[in-house]
């Protein structure tokens, strides 16, 4: 049982429930990986607890297919705070980024496209072919988009839809909202603020997948001193009577004992699931219950016995070109487009031409597949948590999303389908059920204007501490969100160390 290097014997199982631990977490995701370094750090003794068979939570690498290693949930990297990497020398403990040659390819049925990469004077002249005055306003100060609709700022600045479709596709991220929602902006905000090596807004592949990044941090945790178990699911967290956090109960029954517990699970499961309901005030139960979990995501993981060919960049590239290795924008040519998809999923059906982001991490990465295949990775919108038409429990209805998904992108790239060896799909159930994603929340939670910053995840309660004494939140459903960022778990276990210095005067 259990992942590489993390514990599992008999000894440490024996270890796990003996001792008396001064912080536990809740959760191997990135962040509970994080804060237990930190708090190890500190000098606390740490054990974390992730409830499936290997660490990492969104953060993994799964071999599904034999040969082919996918990055099941998250795909790309860029919002991993540099302090984090640099402090817990994530390079030394085999962190390796692959940036990609391009950023972002949108191809088009009538034989055009839009290539933008790291260099301003190529992107002006990519932009050139559909607008001269969207050549002219390209990069812009993003910061008005924190308020308004994505749809009303990228109309004021730019003319083409092509242009303004690629930028809008990234506002939508995770999201059942509109482009035309005031504040959707925000999501796009997010996504732009990261970096790779020091250059802002560049989304970097990871060698051997996301999972690595999970694999480099406890390789970290490890050597501060910190103890993981896998296969190892808390059902509740064991309150006193004056409502003080002392310990945890498994689902194998067993009782572990610490007066400070960190979660890395969602502020629902917390909260609804896993702290009995009578120690919390009334307001905070509403709140996290009636907080925007959906999320509209279905993520394909597929495996492929060539590279796509895309007809329109006619870039005559038979081995990998510097399109594969960008974020590639299938179905959204438009902002038409994007909202069509979006009103599919409002109306309860799947997007009949859903919106995908697709990548091509083997096109950087010779460790993730066999020879000449490939890895390609289908982030899509919209799909309903319960659609109106179906069931995601129904293979048949499963088979068509995807069999939909691969026909768009035979427009674009004439073969796809044929090329297709096997794929893992999951939907918003499916990330509820494997990764514990409520409502498959890609963030732990949506990312609106009223659930950001002080509102997150609830008023009152932004600095990961909650209404139990001892409990701590530190995982993306807490400020400052979602995203494979860590600064949930590193703030929370600052804030930890902070207390437990103020209570030992
Ligand atoms: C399909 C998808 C694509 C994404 N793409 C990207 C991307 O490309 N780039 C990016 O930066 N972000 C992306 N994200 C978002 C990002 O992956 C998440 O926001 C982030 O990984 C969450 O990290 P976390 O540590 O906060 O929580 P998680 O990774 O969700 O970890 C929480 C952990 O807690 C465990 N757990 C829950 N309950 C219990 C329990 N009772 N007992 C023990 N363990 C428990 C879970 O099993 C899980 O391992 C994506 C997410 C998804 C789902």
């Amino acid at each position: 049982m259990g992942s590489r290097g993390v514990n599992s014997s008999a000894t440490a199982t024996r270890l796990l429930k003996e001792k008396k631990w001064d912080a536990l977490v809740i959760g191997a995701g990135h962040n509970g990986l994080i804060a237990a370094t930190y708090l190890a750090r500190g000098g606390l003794s740490v054990a974390v607890l992730e409830r499936r068979h290997v660490i990492g939570g969104a953060a993994v690498t799964e071999e599904l297919i034999p040969g082919f290693k996918f990055s099941r949930c998250s795909y790309l990297l860029s919002l991993l705070r540099p302090s984090i990497i640099k402090e817990l020398e994530l390079v030394r403990h085999g962190l390796k980024l692959l940036k990609p040659i391009s950023q972002s390819f949108t191809p088009c049925l009538d034989g055009r496209y839009l290539l933008l990469g790291p260099d301003d004077e190529q992107n002006y002249l990519e932009m050139l072919k559909f607008s001269k005055r969207d050549a002219d306003a390209y990069p812009r100060d993003f910061l008005d988009l924190l308020l308004s609709p994505t749809s009303k700022v990228l109309n004021k600045w730019f003319e083409s839809d092509v242009v303004k479709a690629t930028l809008a596709a990234d506002a939508m991220i995770g999201s059942m909202a509109s482009i035309h929602t005031p504040g959707s902006g925000y999501v796009l905000l997010h996504h732009v603020m990261g970096e790779t090596d020091g250059e802002h807004n560049i989304w970097s592949h990871v060698e051997g997948g996301m999972g690595t990044v999970s694999l480099a941090i406890s390789n970290a945790a490890k050597e501060a001193g910190v103890h993981i178990f896998t296969n190892a699911e808390v059902s509740k967290l064991v309150i006193e009577e004056s409502g003080i956090v002392i310990g945890v109960l498994m689902v194998d029954g067993e009782r572990l004992h610490s007066s400070i517990v960190l979660s890395n699970a969602t502020p629902y499961k917390t909260f609804m699931e896993l702290v009995p309901q009578i120690f919390l005030p009334d307001e905070f139960v509403r709140a996290i219950k009636y907080s925007d979990y959906s999320s509209g995501t279905t993520k394909i993981n597929v495996a492929v016995d060539k590279l796509p060919q895309f007809q329109s960049c006619n870039l005559n590239h038979p081995e990998v070109g510097p399109h594969h290795t960008a974020t590639i924008h299938i179905g959204s040519e438009s902002m038409e487009e994007i909202g069509l998809a979006c009103q599919d999923a409002w109306n309860g059906l799947p997007s009949r031409r859903p919106v995908m982001e697709m990548t091509i991490p083997s096109s950087l990465d010779k460790t993730i597949s066999p020879p000449g295949k490939h890895v390609v990775s289908l982030f899509t919108q919209y799909t309903p948590y319960k659609p109106t038409d179906g069931s995601w429990e129904d293979p048949t209805y499963r088979e068509l999303y995807a069999q939909r998904c691969f026909n768009l992108i035979d427009e674009y790239a004439p073969g796809f389908t044929s090329s297709v060896i096997g794929y893992d799909m999951l939907t918003p159930p499916d990330l509820e059920r494997e990764f514990g994603l409520t409502g498959g929340n890609i963030f732990h939670g949506a990312m609106g204007l009223d659930s950001l910053f002080l509102m997150r995840p609830v008023k009152q309660w932004s600095d990961h501490r909650t209404p139990i004494r001892g409990l701590y939140m530190c995982g993306s459903g807490s400020h400052p969100g979602g995203g494979v960022m860590g600064a949930a778990g590193r703030n929370a276990a600052y804030v930890v160390l902070h207390d437990v210095k103020k209570h030992s005067r």
